[in-house]
């Protein structure tokens, strides 16, 4: 049976859909949401929650091929690849590795940092359609170093953040990291400060927020499972577990799920997943004033609702292998050595899947087959972050318009 036809399908409840779903509904599309699992049910739950608009440099930096070997050796280090999907992650290791050239990574720079100056202006006007400001903390981050050598190591990436307009502040002795955090063990003498950083409340909430106006809206968010999209000359039929919707445009949000039906569609993407774990402590495990980035050891601190949530790391495994959740009890336990006075019992284990492309930059696109298909996943580290300028390029396309930034540098098909 085939559902009344909408503007727009867009497919997949995750932040990213449900930003571009809300945005277009917003501009007088009349959109439905298909999910799976319903609203911010995965990646879009789990995350730390930051607006990390300081974060311009991608992955992929001229010289990590050298330094990944030695991260690799630790199996329970901040990155790692999972030995059954060894072979598997090679084509992606590949493009990555072709991505930290330099000229490729001059481009991917270029590109982040347009989108990130798009996402932050964008953020402000969706917060203000939305009355999500009680939803929004604003209370920076702090990027801890131990020692001068550390610290003197990551001083080009500030530069680099500095020539991309982040403000910050740097600071060089354990005191005046007290001032602003105390109870971080002394170890940790150096550190960067950046003021405008903001955090959502917690990650789930804000994008059920979003969805809630959305709806509230007219819009219609249903549970379905999509099998397969078929185009015809004047619209798209998606069909689905429980029955088949038909579109002008669909907008493929699927996040790391996105690869098959890509490829249906006859894009093969280098897509693939950095899974990350976390812990989510009760109120009260730690006094924590503002996000706090252990950058050298691949997590971070932050708050999560009334709770702290420990959490971070890379692990290469595709999306069927079981968790391994001795990653989330190594980053506790390195949590609990750097923040002495941190509370570690009663905390909640989560391994999330970040839709990952070699180069950090997602794919914002046109399908190859049809303008009528749109993609909007592969946003890595960063899909909270740039969630609302997605939305914003997302609706240029289903106009048919200019959008405001070019989004030649996320087009689908870049790697081939
Ligand atoms: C540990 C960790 C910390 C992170 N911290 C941050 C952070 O602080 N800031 C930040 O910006 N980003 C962060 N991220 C990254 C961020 O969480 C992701 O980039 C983002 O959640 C991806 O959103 P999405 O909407 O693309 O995908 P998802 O949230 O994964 O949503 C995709 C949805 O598609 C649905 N779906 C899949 N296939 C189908 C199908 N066939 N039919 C119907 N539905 C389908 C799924 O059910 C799912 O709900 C973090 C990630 C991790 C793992």
């Amino acid at each position: 049976m085939t559902a009344q036809p909408y503007d727009v399908v867009v497919i997949g409840a995750g932040i990213i859909g449900i930003s571009a779903a809300l945005k277009l509904q917003q501009k007088g599309k009349h959109v439905l949401v298909l999910d799976s699992k319903g609203v911010a049910a995965d990646t879009s739950a789990g995350n730390a929650g930051a607006f990390a608009f300081a974060d311009v440099i991608p992955l992929a930096t001229p010289g990590v091929m050298r330094k990944a070997p030695k991260w690799l050796l630790d199996p329970l280090g901040p990155l790692s690849i999972r030995p059954a999907y060894a072979l598997k992650i090679l084509p992606w290791m590949m493009h990555f590795w072709r991505a930290s050239w330099t000229d490729r990574y001059q481009q991917a720079l270029t590109a982040q940092a347009q989108l990130m100056a798009l996402s932050k202006a964008a953020l402000e006007r969706q917060i203000d359609s939305v009355d999500g400001q009680h939803l929004i903390r604003h209370e920076g981050q702090l990027q801890l170093y131990e020692g001068e050598a550390e610290f003197n190591a990551a001083l080009p990436s500030w530069q680099t953040r500095k020539a991309h307009g982040v403000a910050f502040e740097l600071l060089e002795s354990a005191e005046a990291i007290a001032n602003i955090q105390p109870g971080i063990d002394p170890r940790f003498t150096h550190a960067g400060f950046t003021p405008e950083w903001k955090n959502v409340v917690h990650p789930k909430v804000w994008t059920e927020h979003l969805a809630n106006h959305f709806q509230s809206l007219g819009g219609t968010l249903t549970l379905d499972t999509v099998q397969s999209i078929e185009l015809s000359v004047d619209h798209v039929r998606v069909v689905a577990a429980q029955r088949t919707y038909q579109a002008e445009h669909i907008v493929l949000a699927t996040g790391a799920w996105s690869k098959t039906l890509a490829a249906q569609l006859g894009d093969r993407v280098p897509l693939d997943t950095e899974r990350g774990y976390n812990t989510t402590l009760p109120a009260g495990a730690f006094d924590l004033k503002t996000h706090i980035t252990f950058s050298n050891h691949g997590f971070v601190v932050t708050k999560a609702g009334e709770g702290i949530r420990v959490g971070g790391a890379v692990e290469l495994g595709g999306l069927a292998l079981a968790p391994n959740y001795k990653r989330s009890d190594i980053l506790l336990a390195k949590a609990a050595q750097f923040l002495p006075s941190l509370k570690t019992d009663q905390g909640v284990q989560w391994m999330g899947f970040r839709p990952s492309m070699p180069d950090s930059l997602p794919v914002i696109s046109y399908a190859s087959c049809s303008k009528r298909v749109i993609y909007a996943f592969g946003h890595g580290h960063l899909g909270l972050t740039q969630s609302a300028g997605t939305a914003e390029l997302i609706l240029a396309l289903v106009q048919g318009k200019m959008p405001s930034i070019s989004v030649t540098p996320y087009r689908v098909q870049r790697f081939q």
